[in-house]
């Protein structure tokens, strides 16, 4: 009995069995909650770094248990797209979307993130716009951020998806931009409209000249390319202001605002339109 336990323990490894039951239960809350208001957007504003101005948002999923707990998307988004239900839950959040969007200035676009997973399947583009056709959301609002790992393993089909969607209107940006990969080719596989620079790349800029100047050379890249270039992971004052000398277009991060629910959105929006 002891060789076994021990033969057992080599087996799964240190913690594993732990682990499995906590991935078990999890899936059992998810399926459970799966479907209602407990997976919910919150958005976090995108602001234009010259003016200032929030000019869109991005939606980042978030589930509450019935109990109040929030559970991070890095935890639920990996066990939603194991359960195959990542379609469904990116459906239920965009038809959210554009219920809440509908009241915000129409100028703003929203930003939704798309799992690599979801390229596997030809019928995304046809799914997203049939949610914004019968919400009667203006496609050109929308833009879709994907990261590298959608490219590797089918570029054709992931390139007939992004076409149909752009054809509609649905801008797209390359997220990540940094960490996934042999970026740069990726760059020119798809026809992006905007690259977001992974935070972590973009934390120090204010401290470490390597970090400036490889957020430099990104910046100059994507403009040479045409494309509007996003910071992400902005989190202080001089972080800001360095990104506005390098000519950064926009930025998003917790010193530019954290993201918010529907309602703490509007009224944020509200309150930035009246003075
Ligand atoms: P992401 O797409 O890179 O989203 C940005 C993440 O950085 C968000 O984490 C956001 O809250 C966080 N963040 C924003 N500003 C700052 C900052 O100044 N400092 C730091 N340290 N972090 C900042 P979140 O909401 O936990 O989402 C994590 C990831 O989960 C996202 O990374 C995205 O890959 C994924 N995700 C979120 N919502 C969805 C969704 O609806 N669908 C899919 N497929 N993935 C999603
Ligand atoms: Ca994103
Ligand atoms: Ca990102
Ligand atoms: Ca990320």
């Amino acid at each position: 009995a002891k060789s076994c336990g021990r033969a057992r323990h080599r087996l799964f490894g240190p913690g594993m069995i732990e682990q499995l039951a906590a991935r078990t239960l999890t899936e059992r809350h998810m399926r459970a909650d799966f479907g209602t208001r407990a997976f919910h957007p919150h958005y976090q504003p995108i602001v234009d770094l010259a003016s200032g101005r929030i000019v869109g948002f991005e939606m980042l999923a978030r589930w509450t248990r019935a109990d109040g707990t929030m559970i991070e998307p890095n935890r639920f988004i990996p066990i939603i797209e194991e359960c195959g239900l990542i379609d469904l839950l990116m459906l239920h959040l965009l038809e959210q979307v554009c219920i809440d969007a509908k009241h915000w200035p129409a100028d703003l676009t929203i930003a939704i993130n798309v799992s690599p997973v979801q390229f596997r399947d030809g019928g995304l583009s046809d799914k997203i716009l049939a949610v914004l056709a019968r919400q009667g959301f203006p496609a050109r609002r929308i833009n879709v951020e994907i990261t590298e790992n959608a490219l590797i393993s089918d570029p054709a089909a992931a390139e007939r998806i992004v076409n149909v969607l752009r054809c509609h209107g649905v801008s797209l940006a390359l997220d990540d931009f940094g960490t996934g990969y042999s970026s740069i080719q990726h760059l020119r596989m798809l026809p992006f409209d905007k690259l977001k620079i992974d935070r972590s790349f973009v934390g120090n800029i204010d401290t470490d000249d390597d970090a400036n100047r490889m957020v430099a050379a990104i910046i100059g890249l994507a403009k040479s390319l045409g494309l509007k270039v996003v910071a992400e992971g902005v989190e202080s004052a001089s972080v800001r202001d360095r990104l506005c000398e390098l000519g950064c277009h926009e930025a998003q991060g917790y010193f530019l605002g954290v993201p918010m629910d529907a309602r703490q959105t509007g009224s944020k929006l509200s309150h930035t339109l009246l003075v």
